[in-house]
């Protein structure tokens, strides 16, 4: 006798037992990616469905907002059920019942209660949950580009060759002009996670000219560089209007010597750390918002953990991220088959024990270090 079910029945169980909970992803934000799809959420995080809901060079942002695709996404926040959310890559979907773990997650109770958050794309759920089709009147207020692979560096943890699009191909041109339906609403936007903005002559142009008038609700900035490129010049070329939110600077480091970073980034040690000074001013003089340091740690760099810490404090950064090497599939490592060799986080690493006593002797771990915030992870 057959007795396998379906995933739809498997789901009807969870129906029944969860109550509804929104996450804040599907409901406020959207994510553009190289290829110009529309994320639902992180790629890793998506299970049970394609994390694409459609794609910015075939369909506008506003068609794309509320497709069958969101709505049957959101759909499982109202039923409960989180059937396409990975609980194994997303803490926030596998702790949603611990209320101190899931700050982008909350129960109807919740949002009923809190003003910000009733005030939001929630309340089209809150207001008429028996009649939620998983649609939207608002559009989303947060906004994440990492539409262009453009980069004057080609970091062996991200690329194997150097990428510079060819903008005369108006690809992003018409990507933007699909995007543009969307941002009236947004108030938080963050450029360019998947390469260096100002590496790319569209959004050389695209900041010199910015749009003020699709983004007139825009208050903060997530400004993701390599730092190389940030010089005085390049930075007040930038539109005042962009320039005067509150900009969080989000810079890529990787290494604290010259030696290193060469072998880890291949830029100029000099001009980053005259650039980082640069930035440094820029935060005291209140012309940016925060400085966050990124490393990716690796065999080639570990040892400059504890400088990398330092750095961020002579610079009075607000939060430095410190993340294991990850096996992208486009990354130099994992292309030339040396993903294994560099990946020092792994207990099978030959030299993990080192790694171990060089964070044990200098006291790295996750959390508070005076007014700065470490975040380490395995
Ligand atoms: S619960 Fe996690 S995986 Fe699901 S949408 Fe929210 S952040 Fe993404």
């Amino acid at each position: 006798m057959d007795i396998s079910i379906t995933e739809d029945e498997v789901n009807v169980v969870n129906v029944l037992n969860n109550e509804p909970m929104l996450c804040k992803v599907p409901f406020n934000q959207i994510l553009v990616t190289p290829n110009a799809d529309v994320y639902l959420c992180c790629g890793s995080h998506i299970i049970n469905m394609p994390p694409s809901a459609g794609n910015l060079l075939r369909k506008s942002g506003r068609e794309i907002w509320n497709n069958e695709i969101y709505k049957k996404f959101r759909m499982s926040f109202a039923d409960g059920s989180f059937r396409y959310c990975n609980t194994k890559t997303c803490s926030a979907a596998a702790k949603r019942h611990d209320p101190s773990s899931r700050f982008m997650i909350h129960t109807v109770s919740e949002i009923e209660n809190d003003e910000t958050l009733r005030d939001s794309n929630f309340q089209d759920y809150i207001d008429a949950p028996e009649s939620f089709d998983g649609s939207l009147r608002g559009m989303p207020t947060r906004l994440y580009l990492g539409m262009d692979n453009s980069c004057n560096l080609k970091c062996p943890s991200c690329r194997e060759k150097l990428i510079i699009e060819d903008h005369r191909n108006g690809r992003l041109d018409k990507l933007y002009e699909n995007l543009r339906s969307i941002t009236k609403a947004v108030e938080y936007l963050e450029i360019d996670g998947a390469g260096d903005v100002f590496a790319s002559s569209w959004y050389q142009r695209f900041l010199k000219n910015f749009p003020t008038e699709d983004f007139p609700n825009l208050k903060e900035i997530g400004f993701r560089s390599n730092g190389l490129l940030w010089t005085k010049k390049n930075w007040y070329r930038i539109h005042p209007y962009f320039r005067s939110k509150m900009i969080n600077a989000l810079i890529s480091v990787d290494a604290t010597t010259e030696e290193t970073y060469k072998k880890v980034r291949g830029g100029c040690f000099h001009s980053l750390m005259e650039n980082l000074d640069f930035i440094h001013y820029l935060l005291k003089n209140k012309e940016i918002n925060c400085i966050n340091l990124i490393m990716v740690y690796r065999k080639s760099n570990y040892k400059e953990i504890p400088q990398f810490i330092e750095l961020g404090k002579r610079l009075s950064a607000s939060y430095i991220v410190i993340n294991p090497l990850q096996a992208w599939e486009e990354s130099a490592y994992v292309i030339n088959g040396q993903y294994d060799d560099e990946a020092i986080h792994l207990p099978t690493h030959p030299e993990h024990d080192a790694f171990k006593d060089c964070l044990n002797t200098h006291g790295v771990k996750n959390g508070k270090d005076g007014e700065m915030y470490v975040d380490f992870s395995w």
